[in-house]
C-alpha cells in the first residue's frame, strides 16, 4: 500500500465498483478499491455477455405505457454504443435471429424490433429485418424447422465480461487508483457517527489493515445488504436475489456466428443460444436464490435450460454435451408484493445511510458507465457540494487495450483478449525457452497476467483472464497442476501456500465454477 488515506474507498470489484473506480480516478479523486475474491468473480463474469438496450424492457414499456421502462431502453442503447466504442477489443456487434412459429406473432415481434432500431437512432448496429423461414434456416441451420413460419434478424452487442472488469481497473490504476483483489472489507469505522474507514483482510495471508477515506461506496453487488449491515445492523434488505445459469456446449450446435434469441419460452422467459469464443453459450434461467460466493448451476436449472432450448433446435443437446456451466446472482431491487423475480425491473439504486455509506446496487452490465457517473456525482455532491469542477470524462475514454490498431500478424485469439497490449504477451513468448508443461503462448499469458492483470490465484487465470475454465471444465482441471511452477516463481509462493490454493481451485472446478 502506498497510501493510507483516500478520497474514496470502493467495496467490490465487479462492473459497478470498477466503473466507479475509473470514473472517480479520471475526475482526479484518490481511490482505493477492495474486492474480496477475484475482480469480476461475482456476477460480473457470469452474465450472458450481451451489451443490450433490453428488448424485453421495451415490450413492458409499450404494454404498460411506461416512460421509466422506455428511458431504460434508451439509456441502454446509448451505453451499448459507448461500450462497443470504448472497449472495441472486447466488444462487437452480434446478429441475432428470432425464429417465429406462429403467424400471429410476426407483426408483434417484428414491430418490437423495428422500434428497437428506431429508438437506437445513430446508435443502431444494423437494421432489423423480417426474413423467410428458409432464409432463417440457411443463416442458422440449427433452428428447429418444424412449423417455422418466419424469423426476424436484429443486432445487439456481445462482449467479454470478465476481461472488461480488468480493462476498467487497469485504466483506473493508470489514473492513480489503487486496486486489490482477494482483500475483504470486514469492518466499517465511524468517527462522530460518520463513516471514515474500513478494515480490510488480505485473503491470501490474512493480514489485516485499516484505511481511511472521506467517502465509502458499497458496490458489492448481491452482497450489498451484508455490507450495509456492517454499517447499520438492523437495516432493511434492499435486494431480492435471483440466480441465472448458463451452459457451454460445442460450437457444432450453432454453426453460425449469428445467435438465436427466443423472446418468450412457454413460461414467458427470454432464452439465448450465442456464439461464445470457439464454443456456444445457452442462457439463462431466473430463480429465487440464496446468497453464495460460489453459486453453481443446479440440476433443476440445467434441466430447465436444456428442455427449453431443445424445443427450438434441430439437433438436441443432452447433459453429456455440457462442457461447463456457471451461475450468477442477480442483484435485483426488492419490490414488495411479488416474489416473481423476472418481473423486477433491472434499474439501479443509490442510497446514503445515516452515517454516509453510499450503496449502489442493481442495474445491468451494459449501463455500468452511466451508473458510475451518477454514483460519483452523488458522492461529489456530498463531498464538495458542486460537481462543476469535476466533470465526468468516461463517455469518450477508451480503455487500455482498445486505443491503438492491432496488427493482422498478431494471433487473433490473443488479440481478442489483450487488444493493443498483445505485443507485450508476444514479447514474453519470444524471450522464453521451451516449457515442458505449458504451451509457450499460455505460459507467456500467465506471466503477463500475473505482472499486469492482478492474477493471484490459479482460477483468476483459468476462469477470468483466459476463460479456459468457463469454456471447458475438464481442460482447466488438466491445466491446473501445470501452472504451479510458473505461479510459484512469479509470485514467490511457498509450496504449502500454493498447494492450498491449488486444492481450493480443484474443489471449485469439481463443483462448478
Ligand atoms: P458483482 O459483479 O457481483 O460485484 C460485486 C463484488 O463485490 C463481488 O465480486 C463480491 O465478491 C464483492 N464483495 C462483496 N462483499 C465484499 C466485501 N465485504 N469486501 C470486498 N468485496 C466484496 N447485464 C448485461 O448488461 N448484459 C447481460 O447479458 C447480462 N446478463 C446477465 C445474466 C445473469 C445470469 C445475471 C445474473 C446478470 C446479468 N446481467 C447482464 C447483469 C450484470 O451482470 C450485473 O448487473 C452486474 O454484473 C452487477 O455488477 P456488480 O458489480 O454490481 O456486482
Amino acid at each position: 500500500m502506498k497510501k493510507s488515506d483516500f478520497d474514496m474507498i470502493i467495496i467490490g470489484g465487479g462492473a459497478t465498483g470498477a466503473g466507479i473506480a475509473l470514473d472517480a480516478s479520471l475526475r482526479g479523486l484518490s481511490i482505493a478499491l477492495f474486492e474480496q475474491n477475484d475482480f469480476g468473480e461475482g456476477t460480473s463474469s457470469r452474465s450472458t455477455k450481451l451489451v443490450h438496450g433490453g428488448v424485453r424492457y421495451l415490450e413492458d414499456a409499450i404494454k404498460h405505457l411506461s416512460k421509466a421502462q422506455y428511458s431504460l431502453v434508451k439509456e441502454g442503447l446509448k451505453e451499448r454504443k459507448l461500450l462497443l466504442h470504448n472497449a472495441s477489443h472486447l466488444a462487437h456487434p452480434i446478429q441475432l435471429i428470432t425464429p417465429i412459429y406462429r403467424w400471429a406473432e410476426v407483426p408483434y415481434i417484428y414491430s418490437g424490433l423495428w422500434l428497437y432500431d428506431r429508438i437506437s437512432g445513430k446508435a443502431s448496429l444494423g437494421k432489423s429485418k423480417l426474413i423467410s423461414a428458409s432464409e432463417a434456416l440457411s443463416i442458422n441451420p440449427s433452428i428447429n424447422p418444424e412449423k417455422l413460419k418466419a424469423a426476424v434478424s436484429y443486432y445487439d452487442g456481445s462482449f467479454n465480461d470478465s476481461r472488461m472488469v480488468i480493462a476498467l481497473l487497469q485504466s483506473a490504476q493508470e489514473n492513480g487508483a489503487i486496486v486489490h483483489n482477494h482483500h475483504k472489507v470486514t469492518k466499517l469505522h465511524k468517527k462522530l457517527g460518520k463513516l471514515n474507514g474500513v478494515t480490510v483482510v488480505n485473503q491470501i495471508n490474512q493480514r489485516e489493515d485499516k484505511f481511511t477515506a472521506d467517502i465509502i461506496i458499497n458496490a458489492s453487488g448481491p452482497f450489498v445488504d451484508l455490507v450495509r449491515k456492517l454499517d447499520e445492523l438492523e437495516c432493511k434488505p434492499l435486494l431480492q436475489i435471483s440466480s441465472g445459469i448458463h451452459l457451454i456446449v460445442d460450437r457444432k450446435f450453432l454453426p453460425s456466428p449469428k445467435g438465436i434469441m427466443i423472446p418468450k419460452t412457454s413460461d414467458g422467459r427470454v432464452l439465448f443460444l450465442l456464439p461464445y469464443q470457439d464454443r456456444c453459450i445457452i442462457g439463462t434461467s431466473d430463480n429465487p436464490a440464496i446468497l453464495n460466493e460460489h453459486p453453481i448451476a443446479s440440476k433443476e436449472e440445467t434441466k430447465y435450460l436444456l428442455e427449453n432450448i431443445n424445443r427450438y433446435l434441430s439437433v438436441k443437446i443432452t447433459h453429456n454435451d455440457i462442457l461447463a456451466s456457471f451461475s450468477g446472482l442477480r442483484p435485483l431491487l426488492a419490490h414488495h408484493g411479488t416474489d416473481k423475480t423476472s418481473k423486477l425491473v433491472r434499474e439501479h439504486i443509490e442510497t446514503f445511510s445515516a452515517s454516509g455509506l453510499l450503496t449502489v446496487a442493481g442495474g445491468k452490465w451494459t449501463s455500468y458507465r452511466s451508473m458510475a457517473e451518477s454514483a460519483v456525482n452523488s458522492a461529489l455532491e456530498r463531498l464538495v457540494k458542486s460537481i462543476d469542477a469535476y466533470p465526468c470524462k468516461t463517455e469518450q475514454y477508451k480503455l487500455i487495450g482498445s486505443r491503438n490498431p492491432i496488427s493482422d500478424k498478431i494471433p487473433k485469439e490473443l488479440a481478442s483478449r489483450y487488444g493493443d497490449q498483445t505485443d507485450k504477451v508476444m514479447n514474453i513468448v519470444s524471450s522464453m525457452d521451451k516449457d515442458e508443461k505449458l504451451p509457450l503462448n499460455l505460459k507467456a499469458e500467465l506471466i503477463y497476467t500475473i505482472a499486469n492483470e492482478y492474477v493471484t490465484k490459479p482460477l483468476d487465470f483459468l476462469v477470468r483472464r483466459t476463460n479456459i475454465a468457463m469454456k471447458n471444465k475438464e481442460e482447466a482441471l488438466l491445466l491446473l497442476p501445470k501452472l504451479a511452477k510458473t505461479m510459484k516463481s512469479e509470485l514467490g509462493y511457498s509450496d504449502d501456500l500454493y498447494n492450498k490454493l491449488e486444492e481450493e481451485a480443484s474443489d471449485i472446478l469439481h463443483s462448478g465454477i
